[in-house]
C-alpha cells in the first residue's frame, strides 16, 4: 500500500499538465526520505525538443526547494496503459538517489525497484565528491 494522499495528489496533477501537442497528460510526485512531496507535470513546447517530462519537473521542483535526495517517484498519465519514465528521467532520478518508481494506472499500483528499471546509470563522479 502507498498513502492515498499520493494517489490523489498525482491524479489531481493531470489537470495542470500542459500538453497541447501530444495530448498526453502526465503527472509525477518526487517524494523525499522524510516524506515531503513535490509535484510536477509535463510541460510541452511548440519546438517539441524543449518539452520537459513530469518526473523531471517534480524533481527540479524538489531541488529548487532545497532537497538533494529523492526516495520515491510516483507517476501517472492520461494514457490507457501504464506509463514508464523515459531514459532522460531515469538518468535524472539516479542523480538524486531514487529507490522506487510507483506507477499509478486507474486502480492499479505498479511498484518497481529503481535499479530494476535502470541498472547502470551514467555516473562519472566518485561517490565521495558528490554533493550531499
Ligand atoms: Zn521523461
Amino acid at each position: 500500500m502507498i498513502p492515498k494522499e499520493w494517489v490523489d495528489l498525482v491524479k489531481d496533477g493531470l489537470k495542470y499538465s500542459y500538453a497541447p501537442y501530444s495530448g498526453i497528460k502526465v503527472s509525477a510526485l518526487a517524494i523525499t526520505p522524510d516524506g515531503k512531496v513535490y509535484r510536477g507535470v509535463n510541460v510541452e513546447n511548440s519546438s517539441l525538443g524543449l518539452t520537459v517530462c513530469a518526473e523531471r519537473v517534480a524533481i527540479f521542483n524538489a531541488v529548487a526547494n532545497g532537497e538533494r535526495k529523492i526516495k520515491t517517484i510516483v507517476l501517472t498519465s492520461s494514457l490507457d496503459e501504464p506509463i514508464y519514465p523515459c531514459g532522460a528521467c531515469l538518468q535524472v532520478m539516479s542523480e538524486f538517489g531514487v529507490e522506487e518508481v510507483i506507477i499509478i494506472h486507474g486502480d492499479k499500483i505498479i511498484r518497481h525497484d529503481f535499479r530494476e528499471l535502470f541498472p547502470r546509470p551514467f555516473n562519472w563522479r566518485k561517490e565521495e565528491n558528490r554533493e550531499k
